[in-house]
């Protein structure tokens, strides 16, 4: 357990800002920053975060949070996970009161396994220069690999020993238990005996892109033809081999420096020995072949992706795979292929670290160069490969968003194929159109069942109910403190009064409570500060010590919702809502009733139905009145509703 105060000093520690920035590039924007969401697909930047009021918000798939919630999504972890992460980040020492049964049970699974696989890294390393076989095989073959011990240590490479379960009964008389050690795929447990996944190889951890070890790929180096060469660790909570981009913890700062540019390999030995040249800016998809989710990871910091692969027909077959997938991402791509038979790494160690460089920066194409390059050889005197590379090229062009660089494309295309530029910009916009086409095709198909349904099924109700809470809420946080004239019905006299008095008047009065726990957390908190005086500060909701409260607050608040609905959808003047609260106020007050007294109604007719068939008519009299007083107060409620709606 984390005590309070400390959790206060963790909240207070946490700048927004710099934080998301190390995970996504920001742009300022005014008083905001804005950057590609990390928690959706998105080609433009909708995902703001403001320094001031210290969240975020995508108003694309509408996360959002404080910096506490930001960690939990981002690295998927618990509300106390997140904030032992904050805390050693920002040096805040942990006053850890004593665990309880609960507490340990608490510790999820995801941490565990996290321990467990941090605890696996040290050892790997440990074991690399501190044992005799360590430093004989391992050590030995990273150093004639070329790699110093500056660049070992950087990547925390490790070394695993060749007795079959040296690591697992190493772990497990340290007291990591069997199920994590299983769940991470670090060992493997029979009736009788267990064993290491990764005995006998050389270790290169995987690290998330906080830099948190959430697998291994490990290197054989036995030259025993049935020992896989590269081995992984399986998919687990916490390792999604899609996803995770190897190289993108040490490169992120880099690719920000050179311009939002990254180079992207296929190895781990190609990442570690280009980042030993000096281009530090290197990624790899190692242990998948390009996936859609790691491009959007290096999205997150890069604009340019110059990817260098192996110059044999596999290597040219997955750049081309690549770049297809990298322009459809908003990225842009260029090539460099290095002699068949060499990799980034193998010519690094061949020709040094400058002509390395120099080759690269040499041999740099873009992908239209790059194509017809390899194509045009072979297609020069034949009509028909001519044009099917031709239509191949254009393909590629019609995949790309931007209209300037499109066009840029189209006349680098033509000057390279001689084609004429009007014959490129017609097939583009063929290819387009019957993309367009196709995606309104699946756009009406999605759109049909909710046109057919006018008015909301029962099954909405409730969810409808809670739109009210929802919305009174947000007034109270939003603009509690502002003041508002309204009519005293008693006296007919003009009152006074604060938004949250207005709020809190209108529910008290009618004995009114919310359904929603959190919301009633909410309203019970704001009601605290207005009866001693205070006002309502919006800080102390979206920083509340409470992670329920401050992720309701922070979606509610965010700016989007400035203008209320009701507006948008009347299609009203957009005036500011803080310039129409009464009315916003009443309208929002006589719905939440509306709906409040419907449900008495279906309860009372319910009631009399049960009466009527038991025969009680004594309290079949009564419920009769209630059904009578409520039909009243539904007409009056409606009867207003037409008037505020005029
Ligand atoms: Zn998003």
């Amino acid at each position: 357990m984390i005590d309070q105060v400390t959790v206060q000093k963790i909240i207070d520690a946490a700048e927004i800002t710099s934080l998301i920035q190390e995970f996504v590039s920001l742009k300022r924007r005014g008083a905001n920053y804005l950057g590609l969401c990390p928690f959706h697909n998105e080609k433009t930047p909708s995902f703001t975060v403001s320094p001031s009021k210290g969240i975020f918000k995508c108003f694309g798939c509408g996360k959002a949070g404080n910096a506490v919630s930001f960690i939990m999504a981002h690295e998927q972890l618990s509300y106390p996970e997140a904030l032992r992460y904050l805390a050693k980040k920002y040096n805040i020492h942990i006053e850890e009161k004593e665990l309880t049964v609960e507490d340990i049970r608490a510790n999820t699974e995801r941490e565990s396994m996290n321990i467990v696989n941090e605890a696996a890294c040290k050892y790997f390393e440990n074991t690399l220069f501190n044992s005799d076989e360590g430093i004989s095989i391992g050590l030995s073959y990273f150093k004639e690999r070329g790699f110093n011990e500056q660049v070992i240590k950087e990547f925390r490479l490790g070394y695993s020993l060749e007795q079959k379960n040296a690591f697992t009964e190493w772990a497990l008389k340290n007291g990591y238990k069997k199920e994590f050690l299983e769940s991470t795929g670090l060992s493997f447990f029979k009736e009788n005996y267990y064993f290491d996944r990764f005995a006998a190889r050389v270790m290169f951890p995987i690290l998330s892109i906080a830099g948190q070890v959430v697998g291994f790929g490990a290197r054989t180096l036995s030259n025993d033809k049935k020992t896989a060469k590269y081995l992984n660790s399986p998919e687990s909570l916490v390792y999604n081999k899609s996803k995770v981009v190897y190289g993108l913890f040490h490169a992120k700062n880099e690719i920000i420096k050179q311009n939002k540019k990254c180079y992207l390999v296929e190895g781990y030995m190609d990442v570690i020995s280009l980042f030993m040249t000096g281009i530090k800016n290197v990624v790899s998809s190692s242990g998948t072949s390009l996936t859609e989710d790691q491009i959007r990871q290096i999205h997150r910091f890069a604009d340019d992706i110059t990817i260098l692969y192996d110059g044999d027909l596999a290597g040219i077959k997955a750049s081309l795979r690549a770049i297809d997938m990298i322009l459809e991402q908003g990225l842009n791509v260029r090539i460099v292929l290095f002699p068949e038979g060499e990799d980034p790494d193998s010519y690094a160690k061949k020709h040094g670290s400058s002509k390395t460089i120099e080759y690269i920066e040499k041999n740099e194409t873009d992908f239209i160069s790059f194509k017809a390059n390899l194509l045009f050889d072979e297609a020069k005197n034949d009509p028909i490969k001519r044009a099917s590379l031709i239509t191949d090229i254009v393909r590629s062009i019609a995949i790309i968003n931007d209209n300037i660089k499109q066009s840029i494309y189209i006349q680098e295309c033509s000057k390279i194929l001689d084609v004429d530029q009007s014959v490129l910009y017609a097939e583009v916009l063929k290819i387009r159109r019957s993309k367009i086409e196709s995606i309104k095709k699946q756009e009406y198909r999605y759109s049909q069942p909710v046109k057919l349904t006018p008015s909301l099924p029962d099954s909405f109700e409730g969810i409808y109910f809670e739109s009210q809470e929802k919305e009174i809420i947000r007034l109270l946080l939003l603009y509690g403190n502002n003041i508002i004239d309204i009519k005293d019905g008693a006296t007919e006299t003009e009152l006074e009064i604060s938004v949250a008095q207005f709020i809190i008047n209108e529910l008290r009065s009618e004995g009114l409570e919310f359904k929603n726990v959190i919301n009633k957390k909410i309203f019970l908190f704001a009601e605290e500060l207005i009866n001693n005086d205070e006002p309502i500060k919006i800080e102390l909701f979206t920083h509340n010590l409470d992670p329920e409260i401050s992720q309701v607050s922070v979606n509610l608040c965010s700016s989007k919702y400035e203008l209320s609905p009701i507006w948008e959808k009347r299609g009203s003047p957009i005036l500011k809502e803080e310039k129409r609260l009464q009315e916003i106020l009443e309208d929002v007050f006589i719905k939440y009733k509306l709906k409040i007294a419907k449900e008495f109604e279906t309860n009372v007719k319910n009631k009399i139905k049960l009466l009527t068939e038991s025969k009680n008519d004594e309290e079949l009299q009564s419920t009769l009145e209630d059904f009578k007083k409520i039909k009243g107060i539904l007409k009056d409620l409606s009867n207003m509703q037409g008037r505020v709606i005029l």
